[in-house]
């Protein structure tokens, strides 16, 4: 371990996604004493006010025992129906654990376009930020009834690391059968040597991860290592570590092997310098002084401040904030339509559903979705003025 590795409890929030090889027996079904544990530990990181999301896989091996089909490959419709027996069965038995340790849980089933396309990605990131703020557990996994070959992220390792970007996660880990990443698939290697810290996941390290996956999951190690690639570039460390034993949170923390991914930033600035490296607002909002007030103490863009809206963006898109002067403060994503920004611009946000028919966001831009510019692009424009001054 390096003096950089920190515990899993100093963590803020932490996405877990669980293999179905660790929850399912393929003769027994529901491995329900491994499942309790687990929660055990799930609450003992809740008791420490860590956030703690589950990305659940396990839904088709479920269905499958439920319906006592054949091993091997299903077909897609076998596999869709498959999980919609096996994911009842599944949420219901995460809900009572939990319960038993007094957390309440909720479940979400993400499809391909709900973390690809913004505007959903931003609607199934407010739901899970809710449920987070209500203290309960979201039980994620993919929507595999709707789910088909084209359209799906078909293992849980990536759909996990997209949901610890979308929610600014600072740890992802990955609990399955496999221990960790080593130099060379073990079971091919005699000399494969396992891999404690990867610092940076470089083409060397993605060479070491074999196609390998077992039966009744899909991610082998490839799939651990494109999660990684998404997780560490927006700031969250990885731990890949084997859920096999009774309490693997716990024993992670004991220093049972595991591998750890290191971060490459920090979550909100990953985040923010995606909307600051918009190339083209696709609409500008221009404040008053007081919003504009509010802004510098970081404080979200209520529509009351807003005076006037230029442009035809959604909800979603990136808007420029501009002061009276008309300099660019800020950007953002907008909470609102244009249209209906121009509805509610000038007005207090307990006017938001009468006017617009139902209750929206109270942020135009919430400050988790803004980042200030005035400061960047003076600094650019400075270094512009410079650059011209020297070649001109
Ligand atoms: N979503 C699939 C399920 O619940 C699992 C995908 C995976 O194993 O990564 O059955």
């Amino acid at each position: 371990m390096t003096a950089d590795r920190k515990r899993v409890a100093d963590h803020r929030r932490i996405v877990i996604k669980i293999g179905s090889a660790l929850l399912v027996d393929r003769q027994t079904g529901l491995k329900a004493t491994w499942l309790e544990a687990i929660c055990a530990d799930i609450a003992d990181l809740r008791a420490k006010g860590i956030d703690v999301l589950i990305v659940s896989s396990g839904a088709i091996a479920m269905g499958r025992t439920v319906l006592d089909l054949p091993g091997g490959a299903l077909r897609l419709e076998e596999s869709q129906a498959a999980a919609a027996v096996g994911q009842i069965a599944l949420a219901r038995a995460w809900s009572e654990s939990l319960s038993r340790s007094g957390i309440v849980a909720g479940q979400i089933l993400l499809t391909l376009g709900d973390t690809e396309e913004r505007r959903r990605y931003l609607n199934a990131r407010a739901t899970i930020n809710q449920l987070l703020k209500i203290g309960a557990v979201p039980i994620i996994n993919e929507n595999d009834t709707v789910a088909t070959s084209e359209i799906r992220y078909g293992d849980n390792d990536r759909l996990a690391a997209r949901v610890a970007t979308m929610t600014g996660a600072d740890l992802l880990i990955l609990l399955s059968d496999i221990d960790g990443l080593y130099t060379a698939p073990p079971h091919l290697d005699p000399d494969a040597r396992f891999l404690e810290v990867i610092p940076t996941i470089t083409p060397e390290v993605e060479d070491m991860a074999g196609g390998a996956a077992s039966e009744l999951s899909r991610g082998g190690m490839r799939t651990k290592i494109d999660a990684g690639k998404i997780a560490t570039g927006a700031g969250c460390a990885m731990i890949i570590a084997s859920g096999k034993t009774d309490h693997p949170l716990r024993a992670i923390e004991q220093g049972a092997r595991s591998s750890w991914f290191a971060p490459s930033g920090n979550p909100v600035t990953a985040r923010k310098t995606w909307i600051a490296g918009q190339l083209q607002p696709a609409g500008e909002l221009l404040i008053d002084e007081g919003a504009e007030k509010a802004l510098s103490t970081g404080k979200s863009l209520l529509p009351a401040g807003v005076r006037r809206i230029a442009g035809h963006f959604h909800r979603g898109d990136t808007v420029a904030i501009t002061s009276t002067d008309g300099r660019e403060i800020a950007r953002g994503l907008a909470s609102y339509d244009a249209e209906e920004a121009r509805q509610i611009a000038g007005r207090k946000s307990g006017e938001i559903e009468a006017i617009l028919g139902y209750a929206g966001r109270a942020a135009m831009v919430h400050r988790d979705d803004m980042v200030m510019t005035r400061f960047l692009h003076h600094a650019a424009e400075r270094d512009d003025r410079k650059e011209s001054a020297s070649h001109g």
